[in-house]
């Protein structure tokens, strides 16, 4: 990485180079790989075992590259349980009730993993598996593939998913390409589980500024299962639309943090901008862009000292997740937009993580 201005200001196309390299092996025997993707503003890492981002290089105001995403320098960790640092989520993202739900007449009883709910696709969710990564090229643009198929019942799913996952870089960003094909109908939701803390994990992101482009949210049940209505975020410490606010300035008015599905505004499958995070100290700024209708805006409030990247202890509060996807509980939801895939359809799915520089704070 060169870090001369002059230089950076000169190489106007992005040269992207993807690398991949050995990163352990899993207790059944799987050889896991790291890839790298990397241009001039920003290197991601990728590794086949649950499609996870292991990390993001950015720079801060001062043209230092660091890491912007919470995670473990080695696999093992990543083997144990952990709050899905970075992780490709699915069958279903979020939570289903009681992990049951009706279809087509028939009920399903998925496995149930938080407390008497389903989250993020169960016990061996697609965060646990072992992904076939193969670097493909789509005119000039290098993309990594991470494809997985999830069986008949897998977790108690209906139907043989297959699912493709495509992550490159564009400038400062990075795009996140999702697909997936059904032999029978059943729930979709996949998304991506990063920890985003910009300041590269040396203080909480209270501090951090966030816009959200959503006037409603989900309210929840105390065990975060949707009520079923939408409601107003205007007036409530939900609210971070009329203006940026920092995570800090209301937190302690949402019990237990926040952990809230938004309704996006002007959703129509197209890629809208949905985020904006900034943090002054280090001048980083990222957006969110997705084609989903919803958003979990998670602030790790269950992290409580997990050791990390390079001995970092992350407590509560050190990351803020972005979880694009629709509502929790669609399956159970009838009013919530439908995240049914059906036989001959295509599940499609498209996320940018975004990074940039404001300077003038
Ligand atoms: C959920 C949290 C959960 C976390 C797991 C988030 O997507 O909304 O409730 O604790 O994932 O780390």
């Amino acid at each position: 990485m060169n870090d001369d201005p002059e230089v950076l200001k000169e190489s106007n196309a992005p040269t992207p180079s993807m690398a991949s390299e050995y990163f352990g092996t899993t207790s059944d025997g799987d050889s896991i790989d790291l890839f790298t993707l990397e241009n001039d503003q920003i290197t991601v890492k990728i590794m086949t075992y649950g499609a996870t981002v292991t990390s993001i290089l950015t720079p801060d105001k001062t043209g230092k590259m660091g890491d912007v995403v919470l995670g473990f320098d080695r696999l093992a960790p990543y083997l144990q349980e952990h709050p899905y640092f970075g992780s490709t989520i699915g069958r279903y993202g979020n939570r289903i009730a009681k992990g049951k739900f009706i279809l087509e007449g028939k009920t399903y009883q998925l496995a149930t993993n938080n407390g008497n709910n389903h989250l993020h696709g169960g016990v061996k969710g697609f965060n646990r598996v072992v992904w076939q990564a193969e670097v493909i090229t789509e005119g000039d643009q290098e993309k990594l593939e991470m494809a997985y198929t999830s069986a008949d019942g897998e977790e108690g799913y209906p139907g043989n998913l297959k699912v493709r996952v495509q992550f490159y870089l564009d400038s400062g960003a990075l795009h996140i390409d999702y697909f997936a094909t059904t032999d029978k109908t059943t729930p979709i939701n996949l998304t991506n589980h990063s920890y985003f803390n910009l300041t590269e994990g040396a203080n909480n992101i209270l501090e951090h500024k966030v816009y959200l482009d959503a006037s409603r949210y989900t309210p929840v049940d105390e065990e975060l299962i949707p009520l079923g209505q939408l409601a107003e975020v205007s007036n409530t410490p939900f609210d971070f639309l009329a203006q940026p606010m920092t995570i800090g300035a209301r937190i302690k008015d949402v019990p237990g943090g926040y952990d809230h599905n938004y309704v996006l505004n002007g959703w129509d499958g197209n890629l809208n901008l949905v985020a904006t995070i900034s943090e002054p100290t280090s001048g980083r700024v990222l957006e969110v862009l997705t084609t989903e209708p919803g958003m979990q805006f998670y602030t790790g409030n269950f992290l409580d000292g997990i050791p990390g990247k390079q001995g970092r202890a992350y407590e509560q509060h050190y990351g803020l997740c972005l979880e694009t996807q629709h509502y929790p509980d669609s399956p159970n939801q009838i009013e919530f937009p439908s995240c049914l895939l059906v036989p001959g359809e295509e599940y499609r799915h498209t996320t940018i993580y975004r990074f940039s520089l404001d300077t003038s704070g």
